[in-house]
């Protein structure tokens, strides 16, 4: 049985695309006091890069979970799931 995140991390299989499927607002990020994204991705895909004031998007590591849509304070998350045959794949259901 599995009982750690990483071990269950380790059952998707990912197949990411070049583009990403998640485009945050440059500007309104810029804005954003909370920065929600950074804490409820499970997956670890956004960091703030405090000297660039931007936010740097690791797509390729997302779970398709929605979380962030949710909660971007700012609502201007342009979020779509990646291309036919690209994203994750649950190996155990
Ligand atoms: Fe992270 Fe889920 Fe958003 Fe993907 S959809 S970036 S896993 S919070």
């Amino acid at each position: 049985m599995i009982e750690n995140t990483d071990e269950k991390l380790a059952t998707v299989k990912s197949s990411p695309d070049k583009e990403s499927h998640l485009i945050p607002n440059v500007d309104d990020c810029r804005r954003c006091n909370t920065k929600n994204c950074l804490y409820v991705c499970p997956a670890g895909v956004y960091e703030w890069d405090n000297n660039e004031q931007k936010l740097i998007v690791k797509y390729e590591n997302c779970l398709e979970c929605g979380a962030c849509r949710i909660a971007c304070a700012k609502k201007s998350l342009i979020w779509k799931y990646p291309k036919s045959n690209f994203g994750i794949t649950y190996k155990q259901g």
